[in-house]
């Protein structure tokens, strides 16, 4: 089957229905996070280059508007760092010639330290990166990056993107339990916060299996404790079972499929991609593989879904 690196629309409680653009190949990151739902880094790499070239990208974003699709965003993000893309800028631009959709970026900041990097994300409307840690220590100990970047190369250039951009910065700060979910550690995290003055800050737990399995959820109330530490503009989006954003069967299984007809994917991928827990997600697939609207496929040892005839 024909790789696709445009996916979705899915729906995000922080983007509402996102259409997802992958920029580099699965797992091809500058950290190798020990929350990471995708599993431990296969390449970590700082080495920028076109990984997928644009014209495929977007051809393929132009497909899927032609196909009536209309997301509420077009999301850089995917399976890895989209910065690692040397050709993110231009894509940016790109897309925006194509559409008024509006189109974020998640990144891990990693290479905010690069002015070239900040640059190319001029002109998303919105820029989600991550800050998990306060010091050298933290930043090693959660997100284990590539050797050449430093805690504070990246949150110097965090800080400088903040002054640069004229869009809006969500940051999205990811915590675990007994290793940066304590008081101290919110404050300390707070400090750097708010030099980058970001417009939301976006509070996020391991809700769902993570590439260690240490890594841990935080309690709802200490999520919101932490919450309350860091000020008005943090908010709580770690999807826990029964959260809003799937009220019934019937969207779920609609997304899901949506989800299945751009691409074969494995049951993590799902539940990551439809922010939906993974054994609440193995429910709807149990029932469609029972009425043969979906089939397993393997490859390897891995188990993929996908529908049993075109959608
Ligand atoms: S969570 Fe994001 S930044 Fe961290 S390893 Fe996974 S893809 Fe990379």
């Amino acid at each position: 089957m024909k790789e696709r690196f445009v996916y979705g629309p899915v729906p995000s409680r922080r983007l509402g229905r996102s259409l997802g653009v992958d920029l580099v190949p699965f797992k091809v990151c500058s950290y190798n996070c020990i929350y990471c739902q995708l599993g431990k880094t296969k390449h970590k790499t700082i080495e920028r280059k076109p990984y997928i070239p644009t014209e495929r990208i977007l051809n393929e974003v132009h497909q899927k508007l032609t196909e009536g699709i209309r997301p509420d965003r077009i999301t850089l993000a995917g399976s890895g760092e989209p910065t690692l893309n040397s050709e993110i800028g231009s894509l940016i631009h790109e897309i925006k010639k194509l559409t008024k959709t509006p189109v974020a970026v998640l990144t891990n900041a990693s290479l905010f330290g690069s002015s070239l990097v900040r640059e190319s994300l001029m002109e998303a409307d919105e820029v989600l990166p991550s800050l998990d840690a306060y010091d050298q220590n933290g930043f090693e100990t959660v997100n284990r990056p590539h050797p050449e970047i430093t805690f504070k190369a990246m949150v110097e250039g965090l800080i400088a993107f903040g002054k640069e951009y004229p869009g809006e910065i969500w940051l999205e700060v990811f915590i675990l339990d007994g290793i940066n979910a304590t008081e101290s550690d919110a404050l300390h995290l707070k400090h750097w916060i708010e030099k980058v003055s970001p417009h939301k800050v976006h509070i996020n737990t391991a809700v769902r299996p993570s590439a260690e399995a240490y890594a841990r959820q935080v309690a709802p109330e200490d999520l919101v404790r932490f919450c309350k530490i860091l000020g008005e503009k943090a908010e709580v989006i770690a999807p826990f079972r029964g959260s809003e954003k799937h009220e019934t069967q019937a969207v779920v299984e609609k997304d899901l499929l949506n989800l299945l007809a751009r691409r074969p994917c494995t049951l993590e991928d799902i539940a990551a991609g439809l922010n939906v827990d993974r054994d609440e997600i193995l429910k709807y697939i149990e029932r469609l593989v029972k009425k043969h609207v979906i089939e397993t496929v393997k490859r390897g040892s891995i188990i993929y879904y996908q529908p049993k005839k075109p959608l």
